[in-house]
């Protein structure tokens, strides 16, 4: 195994805890999985709950958090047309039309108990890449942060259509990540975070719990998740692993199945963090590694 990773050990509890509370800004991420039921589709109330008491504990001592959200298509497939095949891409748009009023009302109505207000972007890729229409996604995020409402962003998904099919919210929270400068992305899935091999396959798979430098050993580790509403994997994931870490962002993959995702992450549960390259030599020596390959 490479020195580029490591597994579980006693410090990282202690680590995950300062990378969190030493973040100025925060991005999370929050999967299909998580926010909807794998049956109902319904929207998980007292899971959800629970993520929004941890969101504003870290916006009480000052830090700044903006959610990437996924879950539209599948809240909305519910109150769709019952399909005995995979929807097309225009269900699947309208599935997320209806399906993201019903999110953002869910995250509306919690926050607003606790005295916080909301703001809903929905971008595309191609909003960043531009740079005038991503220029003006940064300042409408600044803004909103700084009237202290919470930015909620997902992706267009009924102008998208690359995006429905290939499950980028990852990526998109990873380019959000670099827009606005953020210091950690927390990707909140159904999973722990990296394993050494598909741990559905082999009950020995150990979790990686830290990550320097995406080479093939850590590409070979990413297989593909077969979650019913989760359309990312851990392919995606390492791509938005890629540009957190370009971006100088780190970035943890935690499960956000159970109750307060967050403080379980900040309590050293099991996770997977990306830590980007502290200097030049660092950056060099993880592509002397690949071209070694
Ligand atoms: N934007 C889609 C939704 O809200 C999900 C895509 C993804 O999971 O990455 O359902």
């Amino acid at each position: 195994m490479s020195s580029f990773l490591m597994q579980q050990d006693s410090t990282s509890a202690i680590a995950s805890a300062v990378q969190l509370l030493s973040a100025r800004r925060l991005i999370v991420k929050i999967g299909s999985a998580l926010i909807a039921d794998a049956d109902t589709g319904e929207i998980r109330g007292p899971w959800l709950e629970t993520l929004i008491e941890d969101v504003v504990r870290f916006v009480a001592r000052g830090q700044q958090v903006i959610i990437v959200t996924s879950g539209a298509v599948a809240v909305g497939s519910r109150r769709f047309v019952q399909l005995d095949r995979r929807p097309e891409t225009g269900e699947k748009q309208a599935a997320a039309a209806i399906g993201q009023v019903q999110l953002m009302h869910a995250y509306e109505q919690s926050l607003k108990r606790r005295g916080f207000g909301v703001g809903q972007l929905l971008l595309t890729g191609e909003d960043i890449d531009n740079q005038h229409r991503c220029l003006n996604a940064r300042s409408t995020l600044q803004q909103l942060l700084k009237v202290g409402a919470v930015p909620i962003v997902n992706e267009n998904d009924a102008t998208a259509t690359v995006e429905i099919c290939f499950g980028d919210n990852d990526r998109l929270a990873a380019r959000v990540a670099h827009m606005v400068d953020a210091d950690v992305l927390i990707l909140l899935s159904n999973v722990d975070g990296l394993f050494t091999e598909d741990p559905h396959d082999n009950p020995f798979a150990r979790l990686v719990t830290e990550v320097r430098c995406i080479n093939p050993e850590i590409e070979a580790m990413a297989g593909h998740s077969a979650a019913r509403h989760s359309s990312g994997g851990m392919v995606t994931k390492l791509m938005a692993a890629r540009i957190a870490m370009d971006a100088g962002c780190e970035m943890v993959i935690a499960n956000g199945n159970k109750s307060y995702p967050l403080a379980a992450i900040e309590n050293g549960g099991p996770s997977t963090w990306f830590i980007p390259f502290k200097d030049k030599a660092s950056r060099d020596a993880c592509a002397n590694s690949l071209s070694q390959n």
